[in-house]
């Protein structure tokens, strides 16, 4: 059967209004967070204060049969621009089944400018709509038409500076955001350890502690902090060095042999993830299945992670519809991302989640078994992204 249309529409979500009252605000309404801007006095504070505001869109990819399959996308309207502008059209009356040629054509349409970044968001977005469509159209969850289950449930980990909230929450993991970089000097390195030598000290030895510095560090503060930290047995350090300087990433595994690392959130199609692989880089791949590609990539980065003996475990996979069926299905996929940015003492039921999409209780969940990702929502009547 081959694809009527590729449509780009503005989506329409319904709003929660928690009834707990929050016990305190969260973590992510305090600075600072290290990043790659905290060399910069005007935006080191506050991490939203530079981020990008680009919102979200809705792909929807229609079989001749009047099958739909629908996404939702990031990137906003530069890769919103990409799907209606150039990928939807060239897509229309392809094999709308044929996932692999599909994602292989939109891989290859996007060399003239570049297949990574918000190309490759575009990418990630109709990759997982028409995954949605071939769930549909074969009346089977998506995570049964990867191969899975390959578990009962997923375990997930808690992601965010409020820890204590984490382990009332049930989980068993609880991964820091890092707040100070190398711009911040001995103090911040002093700061930085105080934050980790607190969180150990409250959660004892049961339960693993992580620490993300989202791309905010040089070789030798990586190696520095990490030393600096030894003591406190970190399961693993998370991305610490600008993406794309892949030489680094080298110089640190060679100067850190002990300690696990993991990166990959913003590396984007499989490339950067076989090189990481073939030099055995870090331990831990960490690609973003709405970023990278979409669940095609991310099935071809754990097939060859897999045949290395490299962990992966996707960013954010327990937040979104597509990171926890891929987590269900693939086996690499061990534990599963839950990034909690809600108020401390606010269940997250109130708060969190697509319709359709279960939350974790006691830090371990199942997604849905109805056809495709399960999304309960209806793009019916969505007006179009462009006019
Ligand atoms: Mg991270």
């Amino acid at each position: 059967m081959k694809l009527r249309s590729i449509r780009v529409l503005k989506p329409e979500l319904p709003t929660r209004t928690p009834t707990t009252p929050p016990r305190r605000e969260p973590w992510t309404a305090h600075g600072p967070v290290a990043c790659p801007l905290t060399r910069y006095p005007r935006y080191a504070a506050w991490r939203p204060s530079w981020l990008p505001r680009f919102g979200g869109y809705a792909v929807v990819v229609e079989a001749a049969d009047g099958t739909t399959g629908f996404a939702l996308g990031g990137g906003g309207t530069p890769a919103a621009a990409v799907i209606h502008e150039h990928l939807g059209p060239r897509l229309v009356d392809e094999p709308c089944l044929a996932t692999e040629r599909l994602y292989d054509l939109m891989l290859r349409l996007c060399m003239p400018f570049g297949a990574g970044g918000l190309a490759s968001f575009a990418t990630s977005a109709v990759d997982l709509a028409l995954w949605d469509l071939k769930g549909k159209l074969l009346g089977r969850p998506v995570y049964e038409l990867l191969g899975g289950p390959a578990r009962d449930h997923l375990t997930c980990y808690a992601t965010g500076n409020d820890t204590d909230w984490h382990l009332e929450l049930g989980f068993g993991a609880s991964k820091m955001a890092c707040p100070y970089g190398p711009a911040d000097g001995l103090d911040g390195l002093r700061r930085n350890e105080e934050l980790v030598a607190s969180r150990r000290e409250l959660v004892g030895p049961g339960v693993e502690l992580m620490l993300d510095c989202w791309m905010a560090f040089d070789e030798e503060y990586t190696v520095r902090l990490a030393e600096t930290l030894r003591p406190y047995r970190l399961k693993w350090l998370e991305e610490c060095l600008i993406p794309e300087d892949l030489d680094a990433h080298a110089a640190v595994r060679a100067r850190l042999p002990w300690q696990t690392l993991a990166t990959g959130e913003h590396w984007y199609t499989p490339y950067p993830f076989q090189h990481a692989v073939a030099h055995r880089l870090v331990d831990i791949l960490q690609p973003d299945i709405a970023w990278c590609g979409g669940l095609t990539a991310v099935s071809r980065i754990c097939a060859l992670a897999e045949a290395a003996g490299t962990n992966v475990i996707l960013h954010g996979g327990g937040n979104s519809p597509y990171g926890q069926h891929a987590s269900l299905a693939l086996p690499g996929l061990t534990w599963t991302e839950y990034f909690v940015g809600t108020p401390p003492g606010v269940p997250l039921q109130e708060l969190g989640g697509w319709p359709g999409v279960p939350l974790p209780q006691d830090g371990v969940l199942r997604p849905s078994d109805a056809p495709g990702f399960g999304v309960e929502l209806d793009p019916t009547g969505w007006a179009p992204y462009f006019g």
